[in-house]
């Protein structure tokens, strides 16, 4: 499809039919005078009732429990940038799709105006002030395209003050699927993470959360070094936030050229074309490029390749080894979701990432190659789904379209929860409920 027709197809796969991608749908019957007087008044206000004597029956009379708002001020949508709530909705709307598609939960795009300051940036006060009164209708919020450096403050925040789980995908999805095709890609080349020289270019919202995640997972915060537009995050710059002042070193290197000597992983969240095939080849041996800049990577996997990377992955769906966040957020929010999580922590997100890694070395069994067959025809006359288990270099994470992601992510992540003592439901049998999410 060239530039033009995709164009065409998209503005009318938005505007036809019914404008927009979602609706709500009613899931009780309202077909007859009983069923309205008991969806409505006189019958509505027995739950109403209940609700009051009881707080936490909401989860039972209410759809607040399968309910996730989607919330953002539009102010780093997709590679668009600062493009306003109204541009992003379209964005936010999809994500509504997706976790329906993916985990069948609702969600309800919010897209907020009037929160920016003078410079027309995220106003984080008032962010969080909006957010925090959504708590009585939603089981989580997933906030959304909001931009660094005020994206951190308004999560951290949110998730003290709430008591359900608050979720920034653009900082923890990535981190959380990257990390899985870390811990693939270190079974390829037999390193261990907490001996890997790190190297991320981008400083921004992904790139410090992946930071602050690869070293909850046992990297060595020692082991980093972080570059920004304006090159090595070193101690005596003047002009860093707070976020990158917590991974400056002393160092005498300047430019990503003089970091990425003897680097272990590359992790691109920056501009396109930055990395060249001679960075790559002053890597240490076996050298791992993980280049998610979008849509045009900091280096194409074919040049990576040729100049001796052992893996190579992108943000593309039309190159091996795509991180899209779409094999974390919807099982990440079922499991939590699931459990009535107050939060989504750190040990729910590792539970996330092993759960993801483990299951793209595990063999493909046949009713899920079939089905990935008809998703990924050229991938799969490849033979990338003909795994007997382990590693295969070329799919260390798994396809989206793997019906077994979000039933295995939901159930890990759940579990996770109840071990970390946030969930306020139990699971007695992890393995009926798997099963329970995939049907
Ligand atoms: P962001 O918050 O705007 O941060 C971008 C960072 O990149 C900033 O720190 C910026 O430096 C830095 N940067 C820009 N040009 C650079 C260059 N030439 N060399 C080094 N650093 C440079 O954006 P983000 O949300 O973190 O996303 C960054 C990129 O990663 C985007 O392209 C996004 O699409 C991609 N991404 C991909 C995935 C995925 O594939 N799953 C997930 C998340 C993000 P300054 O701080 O100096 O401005
Ligand atoms: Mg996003």
């Amino acid at each position: 499809m060239n530039k033009e027709e995709l164009r065409a197809k998209a503005l009318a796969y938005h505007k036809d039919g019914k404008p927009g991608k979602i609706t709500v749908n009613a899931s009780k019957p309202c077909e007859t005078a009983e069923d309205l007087a008991l969806a409505y008044t006189p019958g509505v206000a027995q739950p109403c009732l209940e609700i009051r004597e009881k707080p936490e029956t909401v989860w039972e009379y209410t759809s607040r429990g399968n309910l996730v708002a989607v919330v953002s001020d539009g102010t780093a949508v997709l590679g668009l940038g600062n493009i306003g709530p109204e541009a992003g909705l379209p964005v936010m709307e999809g994500k509504a799709v997706l976790f329906k598609r993916f985990a069948d939960i609702d969600s309800v795009p919010i897209c907020l105006g009037r929160v920016f300051n003078e410079k027309g940036r995220s106003d984080a006060a008032k962010i969080i002030e909006t957010v925090e009164r959504l708590e009585p209708t939603f089981g989580g919020i997933n906030l959304e395209d909001i931009g660094a450096p005020a994206c951190f403050e308004i999560e951290q925040t949110l998730k003290k003050r709430m008591n359900i789980p608050v979720f920034h995908d653009d900082q923890h999805g990535t981190a959380i699927i990257s990390l899985a095709a870390i811990i693939n890609a270190l079974k390829v080349t037999g390193k261990k993470i907490e001996e890997c020289r790190f190297v991320v270019n981008g400083a921004g919202a992904a790139g410090i959360s992946c930071s602050r995640f690869y070293i909850t997972a046992g990297a060595k915060r020692e082991n980093f070094i972080l570059c920004d537009s304006k090159g090595v995050i070193r101690k005596g710059r003047t002009d860093l936030t707070p976020e990158k002042a917590e991974f400056a070193v002393e160092t005498e290197a300047r430019t990503l050229a003089d970091a990425i000597k003897g680097a272990d992983i590359f992790l691109g969240f920056s501009a396109p074309n930055c990395v060249t095939a001679e960075m790559v080849k002053t890597m240490a041996p076996g050298p791992v490029i993980f280049a998610m800049a979008n849509p045009v990577p900091e280096i194409f996997p074919d040049v990576a390749l040729a100049a001796g990377a052992a893996v190579v992955g992108t943000g593309r769906s039309d190159f091996p080894n795509q991180i899209n966040n779409v094999l974390g957020f919807p099982g990440i929010f079922r499991g939590a979701l699931d459990v009535r999580a107050k939060d989504i922590n750190e040990a729910m997100k590792l539970a996330a990432s092993q759960a993801l890694a483990e299951l793209a070395a595990e063999p493909v069994p046949a009713g899920v190659k079939k089905v990935l067959a008809e998703a990924y025809p050229a991938d799969a006359a490849a033979g990338m789904f003909d795994s007997k288990g382990g590693v295969n270099v070329n799919c260390v994470i798994p396809k989206p379209f793997d019906p077994r992601v979000v039933p295995r992510v939901a159930r890990r992540v759940a579990e996770a929860a109840m071990k970390s003592g946030v969930a306020q439901l139990d699971i007695g049998d992890l393995d009926a409920y798997e099963k329970s999410v995939a049907e």
